[in-house]
């Protein structure tokens, strides 16, 4: 796989782990092997590093490092918020949440398991045809009951801004916790939690050259996390478990790398990004999905006619591009995005949909590989199918 694949273009998926990330975590992979709650030098070196990890997160956030909880990863701290608004709503008799229909699995899964497990009401806010949720949309659902807003700051497959800031002044007018999966924005676009509008947010490492298996949950102060994970203290007494240390150092490193350089990365990926949505939107009966400015610098996503998104992905990694088409975490199944299908795509086009994802690794040479590539597999895999006939039989 590596030798054949020269093009990386699936971070949206994952990113690769930064030096700078790895250097920061060998030494809590070796010698620094202490656990943190000993108290004998090992176990010091390791409580420091963590507090040094947790210090250095909050600086990058714009928040406290006491409202910094580390996680197994993102999934974890969307399960663990949203577990959260859940129950303390729960203790008030509320029990309405709301969300959008472009929701990761991670959020829409743990309510959908909530509905089953306490008849919570869970309401899906439909999205516009780039993706998007508008705040007089969640204004108008909030209620009396309502126990959490969770809606995500960028989509992980069609890039697309949901305006979160003015979601978080509408729920806190009403009193209600918005919680915000930052998962994909993180490290990619400006951010601060102090302006933000949020309750609680969730990141995860690997989506930033930061190791896989570890995120974090910011829960602004005064709001009190439950834990998903009973045992020891750790984490406040909110997640138990002895601490990932090289994971939560390989992170705290990778977000700072990554929040320093952003506006500079921004930039220079949106050039790229834009040069190759003009690119392909050369290809006949192509469409490009997602908003096309109010999106991430990374990310693009089209939709061919007439062709499989996976036939598309296999030719497409025997040119040298990984890519991926529809989320990493449905593919294998025939099923067509429910993020593309929510943006009112019929079924036989979201099928047809490739995602490429850019990075700060990501070069202009390779921008142009991918667009020497594209063009002409979509022609081959059209040039085979019976379905492409009958589109242009039926345009005729
Ligand atoms: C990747 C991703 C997640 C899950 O994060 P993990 O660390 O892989 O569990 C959640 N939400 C979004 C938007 C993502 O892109």
């Amino acid at each position: 796989m590596a030798e054949k694949t020269h093009v990386y273009a699936d971070n949206a998926a994952t990113t690769r782990l930064s030096e700078t990330a790895l250097a920061a975590m060998l030494p809590y992979l070796k010698e620094d092997f202490g656990n943190p709650s000993s108290l004998h030098t090992y176990g010091q070196r390791a409580a420091w590093a963590l507090q040094e990890a947790r210090e250095s997160v909050a600086r990058s956030l714009g928040a406290l490092p006491q409202e910094i909880y580390f996680t197994g990863g993102g999934s974890e701290a969307d399960n663990q918020a949203i577990r959260t608004a859940a129950l303390l709503g729960l203790r008030k008799g509320k029990k309405h949440l709301i969300t959008s229909a472009v929701e990761h699995h991670a959020v829409l899964h743990t309510l959908a398991a909530l509905k089953k497990e306490h008849g919570f009401e869970v309401e899906i806010l439909p999205v516009d045809a780039f993706g998007r949720v508008t705040v007089a949309q969640v204004a108008a659902a909030l209620r009396d009951d309502t126990a959490l807003v969770t809606i995500m700051l960028a989509n992980n497959e069609v890039g697309t801004l949901e305006p979160v800031t003015e979601i978080g002044a509408a729920c806190k007018a009403r009193g209600v916790l918005f919680h915000t999966d930052a998962v994909q924005a993180v490290g990619h676009i400006p951010l601060d939690v102090k302006t933000l509008g949020a309750d609680m947010l969730s990141l995860s490492g690997h989506k930033f050259h930061g190791p896989k298996g570890v995120g974090v949950l910011w829960a602004r102060r005064g709001v009190p996390l439950q834990s998903l994970i009973f045992g020891g203290g750790q984490e406040r007494g909110r997640r138990a478990g002895t601490e990932n240390i090289a994971g939560i150092v390989g992170l705290a490193a990778a977000l700072a790398d990554a929040v320093g350089e952003v506006d500079e990365v921004a930039a220079r990926l949106t050039r790229l990004r834009d040069k190759l949505i003009a690119g392909l939107a050369q290809i006949d009966r192509s469409r490009l999905n997602g908003h096309a400015t109010e999106r991430l610098p990374g990310n693009v996503n089209f939709c061919f006619e007439g062709i499989e998104g996976e036939s598309l992905l296999l030719l497409l990694d025997a040119k040298g591009v990984a890519a991926s088409s529809g989320s990493a975490c449905t593919s294998g199944s025939l099923d067509p995005s429910h993020v593309l299908l929510a943006l009112g795509l019929p079924h036989e086009i979201a099928h047809g949909s490739l995602r490429l994802s850019l990075s700060r690794e990501t070069t202009e040479e390779e921008i142009d590989h991918i667009l020497a590539v594209v063009p002409p597999v979509v022609d081959y895999l059209r040039g085979i199918s019976p379905v492409w006939e009958q589109i242009i039989k039926n345009a005729q």
